[in-house]
């Protein structure tokens, strides 16, 4: 159980004197929840240990690279060595080869990557390589999909129509944006219809083919052979941003879960193994246009860093090898049935909705179906902060947002799960005392 919060008070103190907000990327700093971030000290396996000693079930995983739980013993063993030769050269090293031929293999559509350091850079990287090859500008994206915060990427979601994009944050020149389509998730009319305005100037489309950025959306029957044919029909490449699904919802990523082939694929998180890595790649020729090979400029100075491509490495070589994504199905399917189990006690069952892919989950304060942006945002995010309040009082630590995903690890246990949805009893609960009060008070 949660307790004192003090040290944790004093940390958050002095880092908003030093640090804007008190934090390095804002969702941390719990504004949309309200209440203290708690500040951590260390965490292992499932745990995470914050400053005043409290322990809480992670389920935030870093925000998707802990797929092995924390400080996996092999991962810290490579991470180790690798810092016992020096941190950073400016020069290639066998490490990068080694971890390029883990994705490779694992993703028939990269024969060739460009590994940088953030999922952001990935993206942007990507859209400069598209742009570059295909010699057109524009660029398709979806309403709710989070792609890393680069200019051309930072555009408003539009509700229902096609829009042309307009920057969502200050410090964005329209200009910037002009380029970006914008297209509601899981809509084949919009996405027929956006193709049929802008297609023959597409450089790109980009997807997140699982969303995890307002919640957790599964894309609808189809959707994502519907784009690839569009892409084909009309020249554009296909991005998907598997900077969270990759590895992570199928070894192959989505692209193995759903059978489609993209152009382009951006990697990040698990791939670092919780190091700052991210990765772009695609066929031979396509990667040919990047410097040193071709034209289209893109460098870093700390881009294959020796302890992040050993972390990296370690990370992917247990999930090749192991059980890890059979048991992580059958963990996450467990989980969401004591989270259905727990809201149903809590009466409210129908005011709800799960969705799940794999060991990315959510539960929307709305009765759903999710399916969009529009209909994420209509869960109850109230609600949402309710019952993550009580979650981490009850030792259970979440994302401060209604609109990230809950992510398993192969090192929750069977009674972190059991100890979880009797959290959840106790939660939504919470939860379900402020829907009653906002339904009544209206
Ligand atoms: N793409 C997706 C799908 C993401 O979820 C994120 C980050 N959550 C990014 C790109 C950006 O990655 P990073 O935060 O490492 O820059």
């Amino acid at each position: 159980m949660a307790g004192k919060t003090s040290q944790s008070e004093a940390a958050f103190r002095l880092a908003r004197k030093v640090l804007v907000g008190g934090v390095n990327s804002p969702v941390r700093a719990f504004s949309a929840v309200g209440g203290l971030p708690r500040f951590i000290a260390s965490a292992s396996g499932s745990k995470i240990t914050d400053v005043d000693g409290n322990e809480y079930i992670d389920y935030v995983c870093g925000y998707g690279p802990g797929i092995l739980g924390h400080a996996h013993p092999k991962v810290v063993e490579a991470v180790a060595a690798a810092a016992k030769r020096g941190f950073c050269y400016g020069a290639p090293t066998r490490g990068e080869t080694e971890l390029a031929e883990i994705i490779v293999a694992a993703f028939p559509s990269i024969e060739k990557l460009r590994f940088v350091s953030s999922g952001t850079e990935a993206v942007m990287s990507a859209v400069r390589l598209a742009r570059g090859a295909t010699g057109r500008n524009k660029i398709l994206k979806f309403a709710g999909c989070y792609h890393g915060h680069a200019d051309a990427l930072l555009v408003a979601a539009g509700s229902g129509a096609t829009t042309l994009g307009v920057p969502s944050s200050p410090g964005v020149p329209r200009g910037a944006t002009g380029d970006t389509i914008l297209v509601p998730y899981n809509d084949p009319d919009a996405l027929d219809s956006a193709f049929d305005q802008h297609g023959e100037s597409m450089a790109a489309a980009l997807v997140e083919p699982v969303a995890g950025n307002m919640g957790v959306i599964p894309p609808a029957e189809g959707f994502v052979p519907r784009l690839r044919r569009l892409c084909d029909r009309y020249g554009a490449l296909l991005v998907f941003d598997e900077v969270i699904t990759g590895f992570r919802i199928a070894y192959g990523g989505a692209q193995e879960l759903y059978g489609v082939r993209a152009d382009i694929t951006t990697l990040g998180k698990i791939i670092g193994g919780g190091l700052p890595v991210g990765a772009f790649g695609g066929r031979r020729e396509l990667m040919a246009n990047l410097s040193p090979e071709g034209p289209v400029y893109q460098a870093g100075t700390l881009s294959g860093n020796p302890l992040a491509m050993a972390a990296g490495a370690a990370t992917l070589r247990i999930l090749r090898d192991g059980e890890v994504h059979g048991q992580l199905e059958v963990q996450s399917a467990t989980l969401a049935i004591g989270l259905i189990e727990a809201a149903r006690s809590a009466g409210l069952a129908g005011k709800v909705c799960f969705n799940r892919v794999g060991s990315m989950l959510c539960c929307f304060f709305s009765p759903g179906p999710v399916k969009d942006y529009d209909s994420a945002r209509a869960s109850n995010t109230g609600a949402y902060a309710a019952f993550f309040g009580a979650m981490l009082a009850g030792g259970v630590n979440l994302a401060p947002s209604q609109f990230e995903s809950m992510f398993v690890s192969a090192a929750h246990t069977g009674t972190d799960l059991e100890r979880t949805a009797e959290a959840a009893r106790a939660a939504f609960a919470d939860a379900a005392k402020l829907m009653d009060q906002r339904s009544t008070s209206r």
